[in-house]
């Protein structure tokens, strides 16, 4: 039997090891730590956190519980070091990182079906192999990569706009249409009298900001500068940009407002929107605080802030096929925050999909695809089905998720949330089901 190649071992890379070795495949873990560091681990283990020590919510109703669930389920090795490593800290999974990590490091380093090596590998292999070398993948693999798939199609920076939950949307003091009645009424308009824009605008760039490292010291480009920086060049200048109201007048009075923000829907159900234009370094706070002034956006519930930081991703949704192969080399999954997920627990998921996969291709078994119900499910329509585009990486956030007209009329949102966790989890035990089917 061929031994599967994994690169990476990180949250993902381990994750995959772990579930590829419990199907009997044999696999070969590569981690160039500690011979060549990143700019920010700091250690020889697996699977290192490298900033918060929090896995995020613990309620199935909030997406990175949901995953988290799901994840047990399909007895993750992540979620099992977690359980092993967890501290208190209210609704909140956190972990004792070292814990944690030496969980990981002695499972992996011990188990029979996985060999740890301790390498770095500069070219995609020529078998089938997962690459799971993350956001700070070392430069010769990010080249390798890249002359496979093309320069343009690896990102090396993520600007992230807020999402904001649609319910949450005043629609008394907002409208919807598209700017020069292109598009129909896809975007909901924000607008803005002269004195609301000038407030907002005191208020934005006297704001708290995050202070980039001094790796991600990145040079700004105008595609993804964060709007404080933008709206500091002039008061104007943001009535000129993102704020253009140009083209959409208020259907209610006919005239053009002074500005406007707009919001473009995240998902077809239109329960999710995206604030255009809002990549931003403001600190969280400050984020709720100062976009909560936009009329529309009094009480906005942000299911993403927005952020920009040092981030290698591919445009998977013209890359990556729904099995976390590369289009253009099959025998190569991509695993991890590198596919355009954020997060550790994401990252953890599609390093267990990959592994999945990827062991069942070597056993020469049929692939099942994760139901689309689920939140594993909807992380991979996230970044195989998105608009190429505009992709931007994602966590997980229920606006991912898919549900139907009758959960949709369900007023109170603790039980629509509820109801959509549990025919997530429901169809995700099936899937598993089928999987384990095929242990050997
Ligand atoms: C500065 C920073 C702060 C972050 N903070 C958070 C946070 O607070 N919360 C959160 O949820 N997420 C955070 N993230 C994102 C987080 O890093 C990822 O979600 C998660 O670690 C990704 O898992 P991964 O397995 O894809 O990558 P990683 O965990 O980074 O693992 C990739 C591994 O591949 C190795 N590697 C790289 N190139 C090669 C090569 N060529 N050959 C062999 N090995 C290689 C690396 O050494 C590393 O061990 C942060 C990321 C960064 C960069």
């Amino acid at each position: 039997m061929k031994e599967l190649i994994i690169i990476g071992g990180g949250l993902a890379g381990c994750e995959a090891a772990w579930q590829a070795a419990r199907f009997g495949v044999k696999v070969v873990l590569f981690e160039m730590r500690p011979n060549r560091m990143t700019e920010v681990h700091k250690t020889p283990m697996l699977s290192e956190l490298v900033c918060s020590n929090s896995l995020r919510s613990k309620e199935v109703i909030t997406g990175p519980g949901l995953l988290k669930k799901e994840l047990e389920v399909a007895d993750s090795l992540i979620m099992k070091a977690a359980n092993a490593a967890e501290v208190s800290a209210g609704s909140a999974f956190a972990v004792d990182r070292n814990i944690f990590s030496k969980f990981i490091t002695q499972t992996i380093e011990s188990h029979p079906n996985i060999r740890v090596i301790r390498k770095e590998i500069i070219d995609i292999p020529d078998t089938i192999a997962i690459i799971a070398t993350g956001p700070l993948t070392s430069n010769a693999m990010a080249n390798s990569i890249k002359s496979v798939i093309g320069d343009e199609h690896l990102y090396f920076y993520d600007a992230i706009a807020p999402i904001i939950d649609a319910e949450s949307i005043d629609y008394s003091k907002v409208y919807l249409s598209s700017r020069y009645g292109k598009g129909g009424d896809d975007y909901v308009n924000c607008p803005m009298t002269r004195d609301e824009y000038n407030q907002f605008y005191d208020a934005l760039i006297e704001a708290d900001t995050v202070s980039a490292k001094d790796f991600e010291d990145l040079k700004v480009f105008e595609g993804c500068m964060p709007i404080e920086v933008m709206g500091k060049r002039g008061r104007n200048t943001l009535i000129f940009g993102p704020l253009k109201p140009v083209g959409l007048p208020d259907p209610l009075t006919g005239k053009t407002p002074y500005a406007v923000v707009q919001l473009r829907p995240e998902n077809r159900q239109k329960t999710a929107y995206n604030m255009v234009g809002f990549q931003t370094r403001l600190k969280w706070p400050e984020q709720k605080r100062v976009f909560r002034m936009i009329p529309g956006l009094e009480n906005a519930e942000f299911l993403r802030f927005g952020s920009i930081h040092r981030n290698t991703f591919i445009n998977s949704p013209r890359h990556l096929n729904a099995d976390l192969t590369l289009k253009e080399k099959n025998d190569i999954y991509i695993a991890g925050q590198i596919t355009g997920v954020e997060g550790y627990i994401e990252s953890t998921a599609m390093g267990l999909i990959a592994g999945i996969n990827a062991a069942k291709r070597i056993l020469g078994k049929e692939i099942v695809y994760p139901p689309r119900e689920s939140a594993h499910g909807s992380l991979i329509a996230h970044i195989t089905e998105s608009d190429p585009e505009n992709f931007q990486p994602s966590n997980i956030n229920f606006g991912l998720l898919p549900a139907g007209e009758e959960v949709l009329k369900i007023r109170d949102k603790r039980v629509r949330r509820q109801r959509i966790a549990e025919t997530a989890i429901k169809q995700w035990r099936k899937y598993i089901d089928k999987i384990l089917a095929f242990i050997i």
